[in-house]
């Protein structure tokens, strides 16, 4: 049984309708990269399953359970995350409050703030100053960390490499494999197809609302991919 499961799901804002029909399946452990154009649905996508957005038709499973329209409060306390695109750090707190904050709803295990510091140690250094005052990278670090503070089975990541430089965007992505070991499933929306394709064991292209796409990262050659995403 997949950890999640989301069948036929379409969600609006207002009359327009920004996923049709979309089903998808996440294994625990498993790393799935949402790929697509602007617009193409992924950020509805994922705060669909986070809750954040209540779709009009069809199933969302978790564990085996039905979610469909919890509340996002109530999604993180069964084990499901978002970073969000942008970060939305607590500009006003500092990097120790932010991930404090994390923590405060979700369930036990393995991340505590000990073990966050320890994936991303720049944190640790400034774990004091302002999150306003990080580097982009080093707030995204903080968002990832604020999310693996309330112990997610499925950590739903909303383009990491926004505003990033390729540098440090990859330094980013290679922090992943430590989250998966965790048992941490995980979902990756990206415009970097590239990144998208090398973090992940399956990749999935949504083009107007739409899946378009799916398969083995590995079986995707690249071409196909392109054509996926610019719908040519
Ligand atoms: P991006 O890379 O720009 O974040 P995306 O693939 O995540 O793109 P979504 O943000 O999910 O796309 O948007 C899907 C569609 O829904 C777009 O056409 C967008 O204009 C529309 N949309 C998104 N948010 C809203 C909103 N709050 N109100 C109305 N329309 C919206």
């Amino acid at each position: 049984m997949a950890l999640l499961e989301i069948e036929a799901l379409d969600a609006f804002y207002g009359d327009f309708q920004a996923l049709h029909g979309l089903s998808l399946a996440v294994a625990a452990g498993e790393v799935v990269s949402v790929i697509g154009a602007n617009g193409a649905g992924k950020s509805t996508l994922l705060k669909s399953i986070a809750g954040l957005i209540r779709p009009r038709r069809g199933a969302i499973r978790f564990d085996g359970v039905p979610v469909t329209g919890l509340r996002a409060a109530a999604l993180v306390a069964r084990g499901i995350a978002l970073v969000p695109e942008g970060r939305r750090l607590f500009p006003s707190l500092s990097v120790l409050e932010n991930l404090q904050i994390g923590g405060q709803i979700g369930r036990p295990g393995p991340w505590t703030l000990a073990r966050v510091l320890e994936l991303f140690p720049v944190l640790d250094e400034r774990r004091r100053q302002a999150s306003t005052s990080l580097s982009g990278g080093q707030q995204q670090m903080v968002a990832i960390g604020r999310a693996l503070m309330s112990n997610p089975r499925l950590l739903l990541c909303d383009e990491l490499s926004l505003g990033l430089a390729p540098i440090v965007v990859r330094d980013i992505f290679a922090r992943l494999p430590s989250i998966v070991a965790e048992g941490t499933a995980v979902v990756i929306v990206e415009q970097d197809v590239v990144q998208a394709r090398a973090a992940a064991g399956r990749l999935c292209c949504l083009r107007q609302g739409r899946l378009v796409l799916a398969g083995r990262s590995a079986e995707l050659g690249l071409e196909a991919v392109r054509a996926a995403y610019f719908g040519v």
